[in-house]
């Protein structure tokens, strides 16, 4: 955490704050010191009382005392309690932390997966356990990568385009201009879609799993009889299981409906090719409403897979706050008044380690989109269900699908319109308190149109594609290093387009074209971290590039010598690389400055702005006090906010820790040079230029500006919270929430047994 440089910060500035004689002096005869202080202190007055009314949230019980004596015992206590909280949630995440690396991934005797067992005395090699959960020491745990599993595009005959050219979306029209493509939500605006009246509605408890009837949907007729289900329902909830370590695009592997009465599941894998006949009408119906939760990528997968475009959507996970009020509130608060100036210096203290705190779950949380950690709020707060969350990552490619992921799947969905209900009521009624115009149900109807709105873009390759490698801009690479990255290196030749010297290309399109035509992600093929490793070393024997790499990144290790040709070539032709690794260099910098400018500028007293108590907390729903939560195991929201926004690494891609080899030959497939490669114009001057700019077009999704800010905010992320990327989620949840499916259902039973 950059905990270290704020204090330092805040106590240089702090020293120029006058003390007591000197501080009495100017106030009583500078009108120029006297007018700030006295606004500060009047800002802060109110700030502090509003704080007060939300003191409940940490069982202070305390209003703000209106007599300042009293008031700054409220504070230092107030202060003592924060840190005291501060600390005990730092110590639990760190607690979690060493637990989790007290583990490791062993592959069963079966070879059917992996399961998590205590390291032995931080011996290395694999150790043979017989079976998950026996012992007290073995927890399972699933792995997201199987190597076991035959890849389902061989097993099933999926074919997918992976050529480097834009996603043809050709179940829909395209506009007179053959421009653009048009969504069929665009005939229609979501106000359509707001309940008109929810007077008098009463929410809809699903029966318990065990009693619902459920269905794996395996072959086509059961897909056309959950298609003629669908047809006579008004209304049901669906979540999408998802891999995206081995092919280039991404696979839909499950396909999770339910309808007020029944769960069904769909292998969206073995019925790849007649999903979209049979389900892509009841998807487009305006007429029915389709529950999800978190549905960003969910709409996009559906739009890839299947040719399903979304009319009429409800996303759970957009009516929900990311984070509690009340706790961003007290970290956003001002100082407070003159005569308390040890109690400023210590608050401004305070608020700076939390705001930054805070702000770095809550941009993590938006960034890396944890919408699983809300539904398990949602599930948690709204249905009195302990979620288990174990599979989330799980690999879903895997046939027959074991029970406990099955059940997961479920209950991904099984519960949604339930929670859909409740949402609506309470919207429903919050806009109906509400004066504003703004009304939170309406909110919810335009977001989650927004996101059906979203169009599939397939990746491409472009001049500037490398400049988008996580991590590159902080990495400080010379002419050389950024020339084996540099897929910019093939502008030089453009002889590699036809000729079939991989040797002249950069690292960065050597893999991209080898997880194409592998239909594997880039991260399979050579993982960001070992290709800026591979950039950094350039090693020029095999021997030195060997030491780099594991032996578990299969298509490294059947090009070792491609590689190493790649590096010896940019060696000796990086000249046209020295302006751009100069240019970026100064980028990086500039960037940085900008981003400390901007924590610093937060963080100045004087910039913090008011707390617009209410305004914010009037969108949020307030779960406090729902009756239905009476039940529910946890009760502090403080705590379920934590595992909420606790920030891990989304991009599995990246992680290459737990490769396991294939079989046969990954030496590149001639097939893959008919790949159509993207013209280049410019040099890699431009493609810097044009990346940091934000000229290119080039990019899909993420402008390079956005990119570029996002990276530098993802690095602070990473630098203010340490913690290993999936494993921290994994952390706080066995802190937070205890994920066992049978105190789920214990609790659920629990909760329809009590009305
Ligand atoms: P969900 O919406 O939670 O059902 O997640 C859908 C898919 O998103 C999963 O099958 C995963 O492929 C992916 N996913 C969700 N959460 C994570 C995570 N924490 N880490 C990696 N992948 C995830
Ligand atoms: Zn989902
Ligand atoms: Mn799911």
């Amino acid at each position: 955490m950059n905990v270290d440089r704020y204090l330092k910060e805040l106590s240089g500035s702090s020293q120029r704050i006058p003390t007591e004689q000197s501080f009495h002096h100017f106030y009583l005869n500078f009108d120029e010191f006297k007018r700030p202080i006295d606004e500060i202190a009047r800002r802060s007055q109110s700030m502090l009382e509003s704080i007060g009314v939300t003191t409940h949230a940490w069982n202070t019980g305390v209003d703000f005392p209106s007599d300042i004596d009293d008031a700054y015992e409220w504070v230092v206590d107030m202060n003592d309690e924060l840190l005291e909280w501060f600390d005990e949630s730092v110590s639990e995440v760190r607690k979690a932390r060493e637990e989790d690396e007290e583990f490791e991934e062993v592959e069963l005797e079966n070879g059917f997966g992996l399961v998590r067992v205590k390291k032995e005395g931080g011996g290395v090699g694999k150790k043979k356990v017989e079976a998950a959960g026996t012992t007290e020491t073995t927890k399972p745990k699933v792995s997201f990568h199987l190597a076991t599993v035959r890849k389902p595009q061989d097993v099933y005959d999926i074919v997918v385009n992976n050529t480097n050219v834009p996603f043809e979306h050709i179940w829909l029209e395209k506009s007179e201009d053959d421009q653009r493509f048009i969504h069929p939500l665009e005939k229609h605006s979501y106000l359509e879609f707001v309940d008109k009246n929810l007077e008098g509605l009463v929410p809809m408890k699903p029966p318990a799993m065990e009693c619902t009837p459920f269905k794996l949907v395996e072959d086509v007729k059961g897909l056309k009889e959950l298609a003629a289900k669908l047809r006579a329902a008004d209304e049901f909830a669906v979540d999408l299981e998802h891999n995206q370590y081995r092919s280039f695009q991404g696979l839909t592997c499950l396909m999770q409906i339910s309808t007020r009465t029944e769960d069904f599941i769909v292998d969206t894998l073995k019925l790849r090719v007649h999903v979209g006949p049979y389900l892509r009408e009841v998807f487009k119906d305006p007429t029915k409403k389709k529950v999800l939760h978190g549905a960003d990528r969910d709409i996009v997968w559906l739009q890839r897979d299947f040719g399903i475009y979304v009319c009429n959507m409800f996303d759970t996970g957009q009516a929900i706050p990311n984070v509690n009020s009340t706790l961003y509130a007290i970290t956003t608060i001002s100082p407070p008044p003159p005569p308390l100036l040890f109690t400023i210096t210590f608050t401004i203290t305070i608020t700076t380690i939390l705001r930054h705190f805070v702000d770095s779950l809550l941009a993590a949380s938006r960034v890396l989109k944890l919408e699983r950690f809300s539904l398990q709020y949602l599930l948690l707060h709204l249905c009195g269900v302990t979620a288990n969350k174990e599979y989330q990552n799980a690999d879903w490619r895997q046939r027959p699908l074991p029970d406990v992921m099955i059940r997961y799947g479920r209950e991904d969905t099984h519960y949604l319109l339930y929670i859909y209900d409740q949402l609506r009521i309470k919207l429903f009624a919050l806009s109906k308190e509400s004066e504003s115009s703004e009304n939170p149900l309406v909110e919810v109807y335009k977001r989650s149109y927004d996101v059906c709105m979203q169009l599939y873009e397939k990746e491409l390759l472009t001049e500037d594609s490398y400049l988008h490698i996580y991590g590159l801009l902080g990495a400080g690479f010379n002419a050389q290093q950024l020339a084996v990255v540099s897929f910019c290196y093939v502008s030089m030749y453009p002889v590699a387009k036809s000729f079939q010297d991989l040797d002249l290309l950069g690292l960065n399109e050597w893999r991209d074209i080898l997880a194409r035509s592998e239909d594997e992600s880039t991260g399979f093929i050579l993982p960001n971290k070992v290709l800026l490793e591979i950039a950094k070393q350039m090693p020029v024997t095999i021997s030195g590039l060997r030491r780099l790499t594991s032996s578990k990144l299969p298509y490294v290790d059947h090009n070792l010598d491609v590689i190493v040709n790649i590096v010896r070539h940019a060696i000796q032709n990086a000249a046209p690389f020295e302006e751009a690794a100069l240019r970026l260099k100064e980028t990086y910098a500039a960037k940085m400055k900008e981003a400390r400018l901007k924590a610093a500028q937060e963080a100045s007293v004087v910039d913090a702005a008011p707390v617009e108590d209410g305004v914010e907390a009037s969108h949020l729903l307030d779960f406090e006090h729902t009756p239905e939560e009476e039940s529910t195991v946890i009760d502090n929201s403080t705590c379920v906010n934590i595992s909420e926004t606790l920030p891990f690494s989304y991009d599995l891609k990246e992680d290459c820790s737990q490769h396991e080899d294939m079989n046969g030959q990954v030496k590149i497939k001639s097939s893959c040079l008919t790949l159509e490669l993207p013209q280049v114009v410019g040099g890699p001057i431009d493609a810097i230029a044009d990346a940091l700019s934000g000229d290119s077009a080039s990019r899909n999704r993420l402008n390079p500006n956005e990119k570029v800010k996002e990276e530098i905010k993802l690095d602070r992320i990473r630098m203010s919270v340490k913690l290993e990327p999936v494993s921290a989620a994994v952390s706080a949840d066995t802190v937070m929430i205890d994920s066992s499916i049978d105190s789920g259902c214990m609790t659920q039973n629990n909760l329809l047994g009590s009305e």
